[in-house]
């Protein structure tokens, strides 16, 4: 149930999806008022029963706000929601901040911002790190691109939705951040893929080879933190899913290309998340690059027995 004790800032919040319901609800359970839109409305519902109010459009959940928050699955479909002819830019009162959480293309928030800033409003690039489970928790990592006066106006909300925060610098630094951290971290996921069908194809114990890996500089947090809890006991429920990460990897590679940064590894790593897709292993968690790989290789799958 909300608290009784309302916040000050009013926020509207568009895409509820598995990280915005999370982050929505922890706003809701906090105090702050908060107008919700998403084109699922059955994810809308489960909002306004928290004490949201359900809006019908992103024209609703843009006026009368002074933060609107997007929480959405790629560049294309934050930036029609942003500057669309029906989009928040058309909507929202002046003075007002647009904050983009979503992972997306860094030249796209570039663009946003010179567009909210021509019609009065600021921009704030705040996307988000760690888990789903941890937004649901309200323990997120947010990496936040802002003018300093901005980052201490939206700088509430990201306490009510997370536990880490980092002040990257001025606008577009948060995205640019992002898709550092994603690198390493999708790329490893394929890493630990790898690694682990050899394990399986060698006939190796899998506990075994994962006790001797968590006691040397060859661990990484996906294979002790993560994988634990997800691929390696069964669970592929997503999570990022693989179809996220790929499309990460793909904004990572055309991002890097736009700097001439060379990532070889990263082509490849590219590569086996698409035939990853190819295979149908898409929608899982990306853990399940794991069951992805063991599947290329023909090999079992790997589980953890107990
Ligand atoms: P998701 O696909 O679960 O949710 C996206 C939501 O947006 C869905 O509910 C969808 O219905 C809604 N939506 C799509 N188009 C819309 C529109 N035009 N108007 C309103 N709503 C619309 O995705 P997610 O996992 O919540 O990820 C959201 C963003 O956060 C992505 O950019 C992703 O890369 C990033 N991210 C995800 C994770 C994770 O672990 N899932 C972690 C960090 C960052």
């Amino acid at each position: 149930m909300a608290e009784d004790n309302k916040q000050a800032i009013t926020v509207g919040f568009i895409g509820l999806g598995r990280m915005g319901r999370g982050m929505a609800s922890n706003l809701c359970r906090k105090g702050f008022s908060l107008v919700v839109y998403d084109i699922n409305s059955k994810a809308v519902q489960e909002l306004v029963k928290l004490g949201a109010q359900g809006g019908k459009s992103i024209a609703e959940a843009s006026k009368d706000v002074d933060v609107i928050i997007t929480m959405l699955p790629n560049s294309a479909i934050v930036q029609e929601a942003v500057t669309g002819p029906d989009g928040i830019l058309a909507h929202a009162r002046a003075g007002a901040i647009v904050m983009d959480m979503s992972t997306v293309d860094p030249q796209v928030t570039d663009h946003l911002a010179d567009a909210a800033k021509k019609k009065g409003l600021s921009f704030v690039d705040a996307p988000v790190g760690r888990l789903a489970s941890h937004a649901d928790r309200g323990e997120s990592l947010f990496m936040v691109g802002a003018a300093a006066l901005d980052f201490e106006r939206v700088k509430p909300l990201l306490e009510a939705m997370g536990s880490t925060i980092h002040h990257c610098g001025v606008i577009g630094t948060g995205t640019r951040t992002k898709l550092v951290n994603n690198y390493l971290a999708v790329v490893s996921c394929q890493l630990n893929a790898e690694a682990l069908t050899l394990s399986q194809r060698f006939g190796l114990s899998l506990e075994k080879t994962l006790d001797v890996i968590y006691g040397t500089t060859a661990t990484n947090g996906q294979l002790k933190i993560a994988w634990p809890e997800k691929v390696l006991k069964g669970d592929i429920t997503p999570g990022f899913t693989i179809d996220l990460a790929h499309k990460d990897l793909t904004l990572i590679m055309e991002a890097a290309n736009s700097v001439k940064a060379p990532m070889p590894i990263g082509a490849a790593a590219r590569e086996a998340y698409s035939t990853a897709r190819a295979r149908g292993f898409g929608q899982n968690d990306f853990s399940a690059m794991l069951d992805a790989w063991c599947d290329v290789s023909g090999t079992e799958k790997a589980r953890l027995k107990s």
